[in-house]
């Protein structure tokens, strides 16, 4: 029996790994997992991956979700990813505006932050996409922008995608790679996708 078939059935008796390499992945790429982890894994009693290498606390993960602060978005945007079929899936970072706390010149000190963190994910958690939830009613979009830009939903819209695309422009030049979905998501939940 090699280390590779031992580990995989130690991940089948473990919740959490379950999780984190289920059967989306390729079997090619569980192998690679398996083999970049090599014999020197260790799983404790809360289900958590100890390694003596750089690869402690990494694994494969979906996406990294972006999304606002707003209280009242929280639940909502949490919801839409397990109706998804993501619960456990993604790495989250929760910024005023989402996109636009990330592109906006009014908020240009944060910019960086966001993209180093991004780089963190991309290296840990072997992340596939972004998925970007803006929302109506922003606070933050009004901060940087002005009043007339979110005056009325259709003036929103435009305001939120230009946002959005540029969102999508950056990530393309950081991290060709990986994949983008564009969102903006009203009160009562509902989502307008861009792309
Ligand atoms: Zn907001």
């Amino acid at each position: 029996m090699n280390k590779a078939f031992t580990f995989t059935q130690n991940i089948q008796s473990n919740r959490y790994i379950a999780t984190c390499c289920d059967t989306s992945l390729s079997a090619q790429s569980r192998r690679s997992f398996l083999q970049a982890v090599g014999g020197s894994v260790l799983f404790t009693s809360v289900g958590m991956l100890a390694t003596g290498s750089a690869v402690a606390a990494s694994g494969n993960y979906e996406a990294m979700v972006l999304s606002c602060i707003d209280p009242r978005f929280q639940d909502l945007v949490n919801k839409q990813q397990a109706s998804e079929g993501m619960s456990g899936k993604y790495s989250a970072f929760t910024i005023a505006g989402a996109s636009i706390g990330v592109v906006a010149p009014a908020f240009k000190e944060w910019h960086k932050t966001f993209w180093e963190n991004l780089g963190a994910s991309v290296q840990l958690h072997n992340i596939k996409k972004v998925v970007v939830v803006n929302h109506r009613d922003c606070g933050a979009a009004k901060i940087a922008y002005g009043d007339a830009k979110v005056a009325n939903a259709a003036v929103e819209t435009v305001t939120h995608k230009e946002a959005l695309m540029e969102f999508r422009k950056q990530l393309k030049e950081k991290h060709p790679n990986l994949g983008v979905e564009l969102r903006l998501m009203s009160l009562d939940g509902k989502i307008e996708q861009f792309a």
